[in-house]
């Protein structure tokens, strides 16, 4: 089986390793922590000494890191002068697109094949190998990294050229930061009306305001399949993660002429939340600040 250096071993890419090296590859990972690394090598990967050490002789990279300065700095100084020209570069992390566009750039000059591969689902999903790969990048790159990822995920798919898989995955978050938002304020605004809650849920699930942030991941405890809004707003996918990803979208807006106006809602709202000590909460957790225990100052009612 295909040696592969993994770089990132994180909250993600710490269940994710262990994944390609259960489905029998020789996984040489390295994390500049070395909490993360005893972890990844306690589940089947092998500690490399660097980033560089880790990507000799491989015929895969992934890198799963926190953000386009991490990716860039792994690449370029560790990555493209250690590895074999034969190796599928893929870069998971979630990351702007200017920044991927010219890593890919950067590799394509240098003879090698590297695609952006960012993810959908959280941490149980990277654990269960069970995430959804969107792939941006060439056909060759799709084809020679797709039977790497689907070691890690349910589905993979090719969402166009360099660049396009974060595309992909900025747009998709931005809807899903906007429809949690209006999710959270419909429900608290039918809580007022004297609504019982289970029955507009039962009601709007049937009915043309029907959204995966209501039916699938409802952020009102006790209404509909059990959520993070069951558990205190605890695990699930972070606040703080969803106002990373509406920042990368409303810059990538700006870049592209695009006009955002509910993603731009959704991020202010969800930079609100942060600042109130909500970043560590499930992004449903919202609806906390939305209802009444939550009142704007004087300042912020513009
Ligand atoms: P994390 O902070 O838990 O993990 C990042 C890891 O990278 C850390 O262990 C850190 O030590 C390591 N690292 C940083 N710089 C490094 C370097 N130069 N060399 C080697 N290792 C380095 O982050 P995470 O939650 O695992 O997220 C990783 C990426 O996945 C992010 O881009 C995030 O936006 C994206 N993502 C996260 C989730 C989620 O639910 N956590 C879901 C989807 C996508």
């Amino acid at each position: 089986m295909a040696k592969i250096a993994f770089i990132g071993l994180g909250h993600m890419g710490g269940g994710m390793a262990p994944n390609l090296a259960k489905a029998g590859h020789d996984v040489l990972a390295f994390d500049l922590s070395q909490e993360a690394l005893d972890r990844a090598v306690e589940r089947g990967c092998t500690a490399a000494v660097s980033a560089a050490g880790a990507c000799k002789d491989v015929e895969a990279v992934v890198t799963m890191l926190p953000a386009g300065k991490h990716v860039a700095e792994v690449y370029r100084a560790s990555v493209f002068g250690a590895v074999p020209n034969s190796a599928i570069l893929m870069d998971c992390s979630t990351i702007d697109i200017a920044t991927a566009r010219s890593i890919e750039e950067e590799a394509a000059a240098a003879g090698l094949t590297m695609v952006d591969a960012p993810v959908s689902g959280g941490i149980a999903a990277a654990e269960g190998g069970t995430l959804t790969f969107m792939v941006g990048g060439s056909g060759e790159g799709f084809a020679k990294a797709k039977p790497f990822l689907d070691k890690m995920g349910k589905a993979v798919i090719h969402a166009g050229g360099p660049g396009s898989g974060q595309a992909a995955k900025i747009c998709n978050n931005m809807l899903l930061g906007a429809t949690m938002a209006a999710t959270c304020e419909t429900f608290v605004l039918a809580q007022k009306l004297g609504l019982d809650l289970q029955t507009f849920f039962d009601i709007a699930s049937k009915a043309s305001g029907q959204s995966w942030s209501m039916t699938s991941y409802c952020p009102v405890p006790g209404v509909g399949p059990e959520t993070p809004a069951d558990r205190g707003y605890e695990g699930g996918f972070a606040a703080a993660l969803m106002l990373k990803d509406l920042k990368l979208a409303m810059e990538a807006a700006e870049q592209a002429g695009a006009y955002t106006p509910m993603g731009g809602e959704a991020e202010e709202l969800y930079r609100r939340f942060v600042d109130l000590s909500g970043g560590g909460k499930d992004f449903s957790g919202i609806i906390k600040m939305i209802d009444d225990s939550w009142k704007p100052t004087d300042g912020d009612q513009d």
